[in-house]
């Protein structure tokens, strides 16, 4: 599927990012994942309108150490807005009119957009006025045509004015979205994720240095995003983002949260995301946040811990990395790990293995007969407590789709399914049959008990 194009928000503290965002986003942004450890604002969101679809991102939200002064932040934000997004919207604050400080970003996004690292596309600034609840402030916010871009819009959250207009006007310098979609892709899509500094793009660079890279700039997105196209054992593999992984210094450096965008995009791009830990400092809580993300999204996931060859080793030290992260992904104790050294190239090759083998466990099918016979001793051996005098009846059960595997199972009231007993019937299901790194899911049908037909009847 074509990736959803990005837009961000960016200005000086105070001026109504948020607000903005909030109004562009609206009730999605209820919907906020409670992840122990992790920082619960949201940074971005999903936007729909008249038929088409984008990602909103607000850069006000990006955590900065805390002795950075105002300018260097939003230089920072800048940055990030110039490399990620299609289009950026620049907010201002129609009451306050021009101040230095939009007159420095002003500078910024026109010098992003031709300066930095790699080669640019000129990316559409839209100036948005906030605060503008009355005809006058409206009529003043013509003075921001003064910071020299094409486009502004006064808008008001109070009056939710204009919204649908600047709306329209974002879907117009948007690039279209594909005519069609890619024609049948049998290339395995892997992102290689995690925090700065594991060793991303050592792994990335011995990869494909080893194997032959068949394409090596795949334009990926509508972005600037880039893949590389490699093979091994006789496969095609999609390495997303390549140019992300490379990418650091500048935006990286003190803003894990970048980070994390970056590899929730990549998770949802790829079939199986190699997560890279550091063996110095192993697992972190965004490590486990984006654990999450690949569970939710269904996708399959090797651990590579690197920087292997920085261990002391004896007999029992695999045992013991093991166990440490079997209690840091306890939810999801069937991830398959290698340890490996990105600079020696020591076992870089076992992770393409394992994506392999993680693929072909998301692919699998159970025979309907096999699935049920599974279930229906597991049920028997282990029956539901009842719960206000009701047992939960498992029926029976299917597998509805793959990539992840997905399980219907029909019973008869879905309410009475306890998150333990679902947790019973993946372990379940995992035991007889796999599934190795991939996500699987239960979901639960409610089915009236047919009728027996009376016996004897037509005698
Ligand atoms: P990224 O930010 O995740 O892409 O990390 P890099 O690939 O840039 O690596 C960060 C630092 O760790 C660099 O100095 C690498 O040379 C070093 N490094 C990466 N992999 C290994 C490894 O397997 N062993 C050792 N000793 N150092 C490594």
């Amino acid at each position: 599927m074509a990736e959803k194009p990005v837009v961000a928000i960016v200005g000086r503290p105070n001026v109504g990012k948020s607000t903005l965002f909030n109004r562009l986003v609206g009730q999605r942004r209820a919907i906020v994942e409670d992840i122990p450890g992790t920082t619960r604002d949201r940074l971005y969101g999903d936007v729909e309108w008249a038929g088409r679809a984008f990602t909103v991102i607000d850069t006000g939200g990006l955590e900065l150490s805390p002795s950075s002064d105002m300018m260097t932040s939003v230089a920072n934000q800048v940055g990030v807005a110039v490399d990620e997004a299609d289009l950026i919207l620049f907010a201002v604050d129609s009451v306050d009119g021009i101040t230095a400080a939009d007159e420095e970003i002003a500078q910024l996004l026109r010098a992003g957009n031709v300066a930095g690292s790699r080669a640019r596309q000129q990316k559409p600034v839209i100036v948005v006025a906030g605060k503008a609840d009355n005809q006058e402030r409206r009529d003043a916010a013509n003075e921001f045509f003064a910071l020299g871009f094409e486009d502004v819009v006064p808008v008001s959250a109070v009056h939710g004015a204009n919204s649908g207009d600047l709306l329209d006007l974002v879907l117009s310098k948007l690039p279209e979205p594909p005519l069609y979609e890619s024609e049948e892709d049998d290339r395995l899509k892997v992102a290689i994720v995690g925090r700065p500094n594991v060793g991303k793009s050592s792994l990335l660079n011995k990869l494909i240095g080893q194997q032959r890279v068949v394409v090596s700039d795949v334009p990926g997105t509508t972005r600037d995003a880039i893949d590389t196209e490699i093979e091994y054992a006789g496969r095609r593999f999609l390495l997303v983002d390549t140019a992300g992984i490379r990418r650091r210094g500048r935006i990286e450096q003190g803003i894990e949260k970048y980070s994390v965008l970056r590899s929730e995009r990549s998770v949802s791009r790829a079939d199986v995301i190699v997560l890279v830990v550091d063996a110095t400092e192993m697992v972190t809580a965004q490590d486990l946040h984006i654990a999450g993300d690949v569970e939710r999204e269904g996708k399959g996931i090797v651990l590579v811990v690197n920087k292997w060859d920085l261990v002391e080793k004896d007999t029992h030290t695999i045992q013991q990395y093991l166990e440490e992260i079997g209690r840091e992904f306890n939810f999801m104790r069937w991830v398959p790990t290698v340890f490996i050294s990105a600079l020696t190239g020591q076992r870089v090759q076992r992770v393409l293995d394992e994506a392999i083998g993680v693929e072909a466990e998301r692919q699998r099918r159970v025979p309907t007969g096999q699935l049920n016979e599974v279930v229906e001793r597991a049920v028997t051996a282990h029956p539901p407590a009842t719960h206000k005098g009701r047992q939960l009846r498992v029926y029976y059960a299917t597998q509805a789709t793959v990539a992840p595997p997905t399980f219907i199972f029909f019973v008869n009231d879905p309410d009475l399914v306890h998150f333990a007993y679902e947790r019973f019937l993946e372990n379940t299901l995992r035991e007889a049959f796999g599934f190795r790194g991939t996500a699987v899911r239960l979901r639960f049908r409610p089915r009236k008990l047919v009728e027996e037909p009376t016996r004897g009847r037509r005698s």
